[in-house]
């Protein structure tokens, strides 16, 4: 159930019978020459879908809430098209939503993150939230993180618009993915460095990983996983 196409009545019925809200959380940012720059959109959007599926089958609803698009990132902020918001702004805003549903009565709120400058805001916002509401709770999944030996038993690398990323884009809107632009290595720093333009040493032209060998199917496979497993910890069935 997507609550953006409810009324409100709609939604008053639903809340019901429904106790668990999945938000997904993005950016809009440089993923390369070869993906779109709501990749971290897209990507948790479709978990969120299928998700949805796999616990419908099961008996069970959950309502997917309208994205938020835009998240916090410094460091891709170098490259046309990646849209920043600072840490604290993008935190306070996160825990008004958060708070909000949790007014509404949702007992579970999941962000399905998709971004990885977004993980420490993300976990400040549910820890306030926390805090002011002793029976919430707030689950925090950062796919390519809490999926990654499944997601590198599919792909022999992932990264930043990498193998794993550029995948499950082929997968799900193939005709936004430019393969023939699709280039990239993997750059590591031994320590953190945060200066204004890391991003184009770290991740030159917004890559950070070889994309080449991505394949709709290992999209499809990693999608699936990831959605079969959340689906089962959200039942409880984990
Ligand atoms: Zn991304």
């Amino acid at each position: 159930m997507r609550m953006e196409e409810l009324t409100w009545p709609d939604f008053e019925e639903a809340k019901k019978s429904i106790d668990t809200v999945l938000i997904p959380v993005g950016s809009v940012e440089a993923h390369g020459r070869h993906l779109p720059l709501g990749t971290d959109v897209f990507a948790p959007l479709e978990l969120c879908r299928r998700v949805e599926e796999r616990v419908r089958n099961a008996g069970k609803d959950v309502l997917i809430a309208p994205p938020i698009w835009y998240g916090h990132t410094f460091v891709l902020n170098v490259y046309p098209g990646t849209i920043d918001v600072r840490a604290d702004a993008f935190k306070a805003y996160v825990r008004e939503v958060i708070s909000e549903f949790v007014e509404e009565g949702f007992k579970r709120v999941v962000l399905m993150n998709g971004h990885g400058g977004n993980v420490y805001p993300l976990i400040e916002a549910a820890e306030e939230v926390a805090e002011s509401y002793p029976n919430a709770e707030i689950w925090l999944i950062n796919w390519w993180i809490d999926f990654r030996e499944d997601i590198l038993s599919i792909c022999s690398s992932q990264g930043h618009a990498g193998q794993d990323e550029t995948s499950v884009m082929l997968a799900i809107r193939p005709e936004l993915v430019k393969m023939d632009k699709a280039v990239g290595e993997k750059r590591t720093s031994r320590v953190r460095v945060i200066r204004k333009d890391i991003g184009r040493e770290l991740f030159p032209d917004g890559v950070n990983d070889d994309p080449g060998s991505a394949t709709r199917e290992n999209g499809e496979a990693i999608l699936g996983v990831i959605s079969e497993k959340i689906a089962r910890l959200l039942l409880g069935e984990d």
